[in-house]
């Protein structure tokens, strides 16, 4: 029986465990959400399609006009999340997920305002809001009358989100908020913002707190609209809190969580982000595709070209992949599963980056025409550059994702050892440990079947690949031990090798939904109907059990020190030192 507030897919894959049961079957979406979904997307082609024009003009402006913002309020955009009894439609992570997917599709601008409201704007209401706060705020909030946004970025402090410098203070009942909060998205055009602020007095860097701040409070404002790369029509500003009293009923939460809160708002809102690049990437390969056949060079479409096949076929795989992914992680939060926080993490960082190949292909397939603002290529790639800086850098991302499985071992190792350091540090006694962990690590160093060690569950056509999963798994346990056993302790210090770590348990958990997705598929028709999918789940595999073992065997022959030298040599001199002449 899984314990969903507790299991997770990859920290048991780090132990050695292959949790079937928590990826399949592959997840669906309800059918009512299913029939619901279907209005929503279809009522979206009718506000989004005549807008075709209009989203390159307002990409050049770098402004929504208020007109347009109304009518994502008339189409009901801003209630995805909030509850049917409280105005909103109630989707939950999965058919929200496919919402951002569509509006992507048409305009990243549009998906980045309306997920930035749901995602993390008023997702802390959606979390641990009280009865009475939502009672407050979700009709508002539901009909875009409120627009939300999540205020936590600051001059100081980006990826240290535990650095920052607005303070709170009690005063009587109420607190008095202080600070400048930076580059906020729907900063010009929200009324409702959660803001973190510090709480726990001068040093105390931890402690913060979550609030509900409103427009109409005195002492809050807005900057000018930021001038962006992409994205450019969503609104982007800075948000000013000047002696701003906010009352006790307005805390959100438990005060000196709010380090906590601003993590499971970013978690729980990961599958916004993850959709938006699932639909941009859809609609590239659709314009690639379109692209690519009315081309014709040396007397042929340039479609028929292998160098273009190449890219097309990629870009297949790399959607299937995030799609799988994304849409897993939605269901695992829609399944009550309380500990996600690295799958989703690994959606986002994989979702944001295979978007950017997609775009940076789907240019080149172009060629000159790519470049041309005429065409919507090189503002695809704009618009899908920031994926993988907001919301959590991905290298913040990856070493999380990492550290998270390296600090589940290397506690384990601690309890049964007692000595953290002698386990670390003497392979011998590491090895001689008599554990559950040690003996299952053996097992899947070996080989040797072991309950749990790998998939029983899936369709026969798919064995040959969940062998190579299976292989992938013993490679990212070797690769545990070993990093743990060279670097012990300064762990933290080791970010190459961090950053291996990473990649290995991204391409494992992306390689799992695949897997659980074309098993569904099979089941549903045959291998012969899915013969496409295989294909996919073919490629992927081979692909990431390459990476995996490259991964692996960089971890003691690579060229570390030498970059480290380098980049130090670069920092010291701040310039490039050679030259020719
Ligand atoms: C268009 C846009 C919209 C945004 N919307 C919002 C919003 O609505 N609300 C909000 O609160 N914030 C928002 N942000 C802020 C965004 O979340 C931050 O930009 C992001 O968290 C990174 O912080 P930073 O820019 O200060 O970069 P830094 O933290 O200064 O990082 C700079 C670089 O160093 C790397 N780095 C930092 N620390 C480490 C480390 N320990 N190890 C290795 N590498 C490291 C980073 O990965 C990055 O590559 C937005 C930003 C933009 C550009």
């Amino acid at each position: 029986m899984i314990d969903k507030k507790t299991a997770s897919f990859m920290r048991s894959l780090c132990m050695g465990q292959i949790e079937e049961d928590i990826l399949l079957p592959f997840p669906e979406i309800s059918s009512a959400e299913k029939e619901t979904l279907q209005g929503v997307i279809s009522s979206l082609e009718q506000l989004f399609r005549p807008h075709s024009e209009d989203f390159r003009r307002w990409d050049r402006q770098g402004e929504f006009p208020p007109e347009f913002v109304e009518e994502l309020r008339q189409f009901g955009l801003f209630g995805l999340v909030i509850p049917e009894e409280h105005g909103g439609m109630g989707f939950g992570s999965a058919a929200y997920s496919r919402s951002l997917q569509e509006v992507a599709k048409y305009d990243a601008s549009a998906a980045v305002t309306i997920g930035a409201h749901s995602s993390i704007g008023m997702r802390g209401l959606l979390l641990f809001g009280t009865e009475e706060q939502r009672a407050r705020y979700y009709p508002k909030l539901a009909t875009g009358e409120m627009i939300a946004a999540f205020c936590l970025t600051e001059p100081g402090s980006g990826s240290d989100a535990a650095s920052i410098r607005t303070t709170a203070v009690k005063d009587g009942d109420d607190w008095i908020l202080n600070g400048d909060k930076i580059w906020i998205t729907n900063g010009g055009i929200a009324d409702f913002f959660t803001v973190f602020a510090k709480t726990g007095g001068k040093d105390q860097r931890a402690h913060l707190s979550a609030f509900l701040v409103t427009r109409d409070m005195t002492g809050v404002s807005s900057g000018p609209h930021e001038d962006k790369m992409g994205i450019r029509a969503s609104s982007t500003t800075t948000i000013t809190l000047e002696n701003v009293r906010v009352p006790a009923k307005n805390l959100l939460g438990e005060e000196g969580k709010g380090f906590k809160i601003a993590m499971m708002i970013l978690n729980s809102g990961r599958t916004g982000l993850g959709g938006g690049s699932v639909g941009g990437m859809k609609r590239l390969i659709a314009l690639a595709t379109l692209q690519a056949k009315g081309r014709v060079q040396f007397g042929k479409s340039i479609s028929e070209f292998g160098l273009i096949k190449q890219k097309v076929g990629q870009m297949v795989v790399d959607c299937y992949a995030t799609e799988a992914a994304v849409s897993m992680v939605a269901g695992l939060i829609d399944q009550k599963y309380e500990d996600y926080a690295v799958e989703a993490a690994i959606s986002k960082v994989f979702a944001s980056e295979a978007l950017n190949r997609t775009a940076d292909e789907a240019l080149q397939i172009a060629g000159g025409n790519g470049f041309m603002t005429e065409y919507p290529y090189e503002r695809v790639v704009r618009d899908s550059r920031i994926n993988r800086i907001f919301e959590g850098t991905n290298e913040i991302l990856r070493l999380f994702i990492a550290l998270n499985a390296m600090n589940d071992v290397g506690q384990h190792l601690r309890e049964l050892s007692k000595s953290l350091e002698g386990v670390f540090n003497d392979p011998i006694k590491g090895f001689g440990v008599i554990s559950e962990y040690a003996a299952r690590r053996a097992a899947i160093a070996t080989g040797i079947r072991r309950e749990g060690t790998n998939f029983t569950r899936l369709h026969p056509a798919l064995a040959k690949y969940a062998s190579l999963f299976e292989d992938g798994t013993r490679d990212l346990a070797a690769a545990v031990d070993r990093i743990l056993r060279k670097h012990g302790r300064n762990i933290i210090d080791k970010q190459f090798a961090t950053k291996r770590l990473g990649d290995i348990m991204i391409d494992l958990f992306v390689l799992a939904c695949v897997l659980s997705r074309v098993d569904a598929s099979i089941r549903k028709s045959s291998p012969e109907a899915a013969a496409h999918e295989l294909e996919i789940v073919h490629t992927f595999a081979g692909q990431a059990r390459r990476r995996i073992r490259n991964n692996v065997s960089e971890i003691d022959a690579n060229e570390d020190e030498q970059i480290k030298s380098l980049a130090d040599h670069a920092f010291d001199a701040e310039r490039f030192a050679w030259d020719t002449i």
